[in-house]
């Protein structure tokens, strides 16, 4: 039972939750030598572990050092850091003390910064020495930000003196806060309180800013962390997200509730294979959260000779899951070869919401599936009219949210809504039906099957109308990359007079392929033989009427590596009307 495991039951809605008092506090009482973070620098040679004692402790200082600096209860304050583990203290304090805590990637550039000071009206900003400097190329631009901290890296040997007059040196200051200060959480913080903010991957346009109370996130994670990642203090938990994505808080929220220890590695180098292999075989990590990109790069052949060394061998590792983008059935397959029986589980969930979709150890896993929904969480399919969709039939992934009245038993494991940049209102997005039902439409479309497995589709500006038919560019993708010559696709449609729009794939080629492709009659055949693949692997209607071998660069992606489809539809819509136009 989920309220048995954690401090909080996340199946009630508490009138007051604050995840530093209740979470932090709880298990540094609990048992002050139980671990919280596990630490390690980017050459694995230095490790930290740090219990929950002591985030319980530096955040109480760090609280008392952000009010002596005036920043309040429900101002914003952006946090761009690596992964070190001031990032989880300061973290913890904006929790404690009410201040909205808006984490951003390091991958972000000046113009990325101004943008998210901007829409979120930032009154503080912390960083490392490298986005403070560009925190500081648009602080003009931005009015509203007071107060600027810069968190020295322990291996970093930058003098104070060489530091900006307007910025606050993090450790001096924190020097001067006694060890054992303590700070109330103020008494007008309610379980409604924002808590924090986050910009979502920027997929399918500029990314949103989306706020989240002090349970919507902070709570209902423990949800997460029970039925998906199966968590508890016994695991130690590694996911591979950067902070600045929404993930990372997944597994932040998740992993404390549980009273798990959340494994960190200081990366700041480009994704390696050999190097993730590495920190799990050195280190006791039972539990991965990984996205489909880094498993479909672990399977490849060169990493799955190493891993079957005795160097390449993970140490202690039991449960693997994935999110984010679809995870191909044949990865979930050769993982699983690989690892002598572990499944990778896949999930399904948005920055506007926890894990809602999972495969979950109460039911075998169906690779290619995003599982069933959490236990409690009210996820559905519907069509336009918000009528539940049948088994088998396509639809809108929703999320049934109760009407006012219904409020105190609700689930709340979803946003407070996006925040408008002109206006600063809050737009929950929930779509009231004609039936009365309210949904908050996530924008995904999937079909469930007869056992309850929900099967994504795609997005819904993504999904391809060829001669009447509906086809989604996952399950088109996902049979291409079964084809051996293929590493990776993005599947558009692109426009056509006869069908309104035809599949149409960028495929990107392994090496040894791409290098047999030295003419036209080679590419040819190549295509001949994809589509004939396709037709024998999935449903003929779907395979792609065009291909076109692209080099792995040319796909559009996010910062976090998801394929934007949307600008590849854009060129092939250009690309026809420059035709039509000729
Ligand atoms: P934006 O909203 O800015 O366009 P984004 O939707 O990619 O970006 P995120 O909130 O990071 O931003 O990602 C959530 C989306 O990722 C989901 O709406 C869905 O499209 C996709 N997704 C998440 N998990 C899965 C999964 N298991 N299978 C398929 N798609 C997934
Ligand atoms: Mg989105």
């Amino acid at each position: 039972m989920a309220s048995s495991i954690v401090p909080v039951s996340p199946l009630h809605r508490p009138s007051s939750f604050n995840f530093a008092r209740d979470v932090v506090d709880h298990w540094a009482h609990k048992d002050p030598s139980q671990n919280a973070l596990y630490w390690a620098d980017q050459s694995l040679s230095s490790t930290k572990q740090l219990t929950y004692a002591h985030f319980a402790r530096q955040s109480h200082r760090i609280a008392t050092l952000l009010a002596s600096l005036g920043i309040k209860q429900g101002e914003t304050c952006i946090v761009i850091l690596p992964r070190v583990p001031e990032w989880w203290e300061l973290a913890t304090a904006c929790l404690r003390s009410g201040v909205v805590l808006c984490p951003c990637t390091t991958l972000l550039v000046a113009k990325d910064i101004e943008y998210r000071l901007q829409i979120s009206h930032a009154a503080a900003f912390v960083g490392d020495e490298a986005s403070v400097a560009k925190c500081l190329s648009v602080a003009s631009k931005c009015p509203q930000l007071r107060t600027v901290i810069q968190v020295q890296a322990s291996n970093n040997n930058v003098s104070p003196s060489s530091r900006d007059q307007r910025v606050t040196d993090f450790h001096t200051a924190l020097a001067s806060i006694p060890e054992d200060v303590k700070c109330p959480v103020p008494s007008t913080l309610t379980s409604t309180s924002p808590a924090l903010t986050f910009f979502t991957s920027g997929t399918t346009g500029p990314p949103k800013m989306v706020l989240h109370s002090q349970i919507s996130y902070p709570l209902a994670h423990a949800l997460t962390g029970i039925h998906w990642l199966q968590l508890s203090p016994s695991k130690t938990y590694w996911n591979l997200s950067e902070q600045g994505w929404a993930k990372a808080a997944w597994s932040w929220f998740s992993s404390w509730n549980c009273g798990a220890t959340l494994f960190v590695h200081e990366d700041r180098l480009p994704f390696s294979p050999r190097r993730t292999l590495k920190v799990l075989h050195d280190f006791p990590i039972t539990t991965l959260c990984a996205p489909p990109t880094v498993y479909r790069q672990l399977v490849l052949d060169e990493n799955r000779e190493f891993f079957a060394t005795e160097q390449g061998r993970p140490r202690a590792l039991t449960h693997c899951c994935g999110a984010g983008e679809p995870l191909n059935e044949s990865v979930i397959r050769v993982w699983k070869e690989m690892t002598n029986g572990i499944e990778i589980y896949d999930a399904y969930g948005q920055t506007e919401t926890i894990v809602v979709c999972a495969n979950q150890a109460t039911n075998p896993v169906k690779p290619g599936s995003m599982g069933k929904p959490i236990p409690d969480v009210p996820l559905t399919i519907v069509d336009s009219g918000g009528n539940v969709t049948k088994d088998g039939k396509e639809g809108d992934i929703a999320i049934e949210v109760a009407g006012k009245d219904k409020q105190e038993s609700s689930f709340f494991g979803i946003f407070e809504g996006y925040i408008d940049k002109a206006t600063g209102k809050i737009d929950s997005k929930v779509k009231t039906f004609q039936n009365g039902k309210r949904y908050y439409i996530t924008g995904d479309r999937a079909s469930r099957d007869k056992d309850g497995y929900f099967w994504f589709v795609g997005r819904n500006d993504d999904v391809i109308n060829s001669a009447g038919y509906r086809i989604g560019p996952f399950e088109v993708e996902s049979t291409l990359k079964q084809h051996p010559s293929v590493i990776e696709s993005a599947v558009v449609a692109s426009p056509d007079d006869q069908r309104d729009e035809v599949v149409k794939a960028f495929v990107v080629l392994t090496d040894s392929a791409s290098a047999r492709m030295n003419d036209d009659s080679s590419r040819d055949k190549l295509v001949r033989e994809l589509q004939e693949f396709c037709k024998e692997h999935a449903a003929p209607y779907k395979y792609p009427r065009k291909i076109e071998f692209v080099d792995a660069k040319f796909l559009p992606k996010t910062i976090s590596g998801k394929i934007r489809r949307g600008e590849l539809k854009a060129l092939e819509r250009k690309r026809y009307q420059d035709g039509k136009g000729a």
